[in-house]
């Protein structure tokens, strides 16, 4: 045996798994293809916009929580700035279904919020260009997550507590045998009790055929765009947002640079980026039909932005069938345990995934629940 435990994937969630591992055991090696943090992997893009409100069940709302006070730990634990609490806005029109959703969502949950009358709107936020029957609701907890600090500080706090991680070490394949999990990377072989499979939108690659089935890597795109004002758009003045109206929908954050404004279109109503085939030549340039749309949704929304992309990027994701992650065992008896498939919506929940992830395969206690994320809820259909 060469240790208890091998977290596959040092991204978003496997960084975060090992982080909890080491806490919970020394014994745990990651692998990593690339470099931890790398660029075009779904930590790609600077920011992630964490949110204890928006669209979804319920039964997110613990996994939520326990995120939120993991980031502070990370913070406290590494001394880095990960999380910047912005405040956020879910807007829509008042009595629609957007709105009327999350407000049934609070009080299912009990989150903290308010709502913000159009006039309300006008007077704390004019960054946005509301409609006549506009309304918001305030999330006090929503902010920015900084998406390579958080991987790069968890994977630090992970290696000072005596994990070890291999970098640029791309693993082949993964086989259960009577005794443990062999993982394979080039000529090298290595093997543990457990394996956590959290290599993001690669991870079908090592997947059984019954979740390739019910998986797809999508691309995903992000746009910025100038402030003509940057101090209206700084992180004290313009809380993270998601605007929904029609079949229109965008999302952001405040220019952390104090001069970039990230606003891209959300897909609540296309499901949230395209199928793409391969995550390691994710196409990053935008189609004719990407730049018109986030162009004519930015134009109407924010008069302060110049309505001219500065930046795009896109990235890959592994999306679910149902678009819920797949996180727990393959099976009830095997070794490896996948922590894969956030579906677009992964990385605000990354320190309570990761808890659950390496408490569960160490055997000890963490949140409950969780039978809709489970992967053996696709393989009794
Ligand atoms: C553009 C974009 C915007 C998003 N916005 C938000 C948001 O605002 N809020 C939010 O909560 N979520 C958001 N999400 C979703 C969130 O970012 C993802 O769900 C989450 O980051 C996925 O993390 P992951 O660990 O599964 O994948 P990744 O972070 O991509 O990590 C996978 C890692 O595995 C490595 N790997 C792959 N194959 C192997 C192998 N065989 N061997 C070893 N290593 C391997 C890769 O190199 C990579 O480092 C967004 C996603 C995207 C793409």
């Amino acid at each position: 045996m060469d240790a208890q435990l091998a977290v596959i994937g040092l991204g978003s969630i496997g960084s975060m798994a090992l982080w909890q591992a080491s806490r919970l055991t020394d014994s745990v090696v990651g692998f990593e293809a690339a470099t931890p943090a790398h660029g075009r992997s779904a930590v790609g893009g600077d920011t992630r916009l964490f949110r204890m409100i928006y669209l979804g069940r319920p039964d997110y709302y613990p996994i939520i929580e326990r995120s939120r006070g993991l980031w502070a730990e990370l913070e406290a634990e590494t001394g880095q700035d990960i999380l910047t609490t912005t405040g956020g806005l879910s807007i829509g029109t008042a009595n629609g279904s957007y709105i009327t959703s999350l407000l049934e969502a609070t009080r299912v949950t009990g989150a903290e919020h308010s709502v913000l009358s159009r006039e309300d709107m006008a007077e704390r936020y004019p960054q946005h260009n509301l409609r006549p029957d506009d309304c918001a609701v305030y999330d006090p907890h929503a902010g920015v997550l900084r998406t390579d600090r958080a991987v790069s500080a968890a994977i630090a706090a992970a290696q000072a507590n005596g994990a070890t991680v291999l970098q640029n070490t791309p693993v082949d394949s993964i086989t259960e045998t009577e005794h443990g999990v062999v993982v394979a990377s080039g000529d090298r072989t290595w093997t543990f009790e457990k394996v956590i499979v959290a290599s993001g939108g690669w991870s079908r690659r090592l997947m059984p055929d019954h979740l390739k089935a019910v998986t797809e890597t999508h691309r995903i795109v992000l746009t910025w765009f100038i402030a003509e004002d940057g101090t209206q758009f700084s992180p004290e003045n313009f809380p993270v947002f998601s605007r929904l109206y029609g079949d229109r929908s965008m999302y952001g954050a405040p220019a952390v640079d104090g001069v970039t404004v990230k606003a891209s279109v959300d897909g609540p109503l296309d499901g949230r980026g395209r199928e793409t085939p391969d995550p390691d030549s994710v196409p990053r340039e935008l189609t004719r039909e990407e730049v018109e749309k986030v162009t004519d949704i930015v134009t109407e929304f924010f008069p302060g932005l110049t309505p001219t992309i500065v930046r795009s990027d896109a990235f890959p994701d592994l999306f679910t069938e149902d678009r819920h992650p797949l996180l727990g065992w393959l099976d009830e008896n095997s070794r490896v345990y996948c922590a894969t498939g956030f579906s677009g919506k992964g990385f605000k929940m990354a320190t309570g995934y990761g808890h659950i992830a390496a408490h569960e395969v160490l055997g000890k206690q963490t949140i409950e629940g969780l039978d809709f994320v489970r992967p053996n809820r696709f393989k009794t259909r």
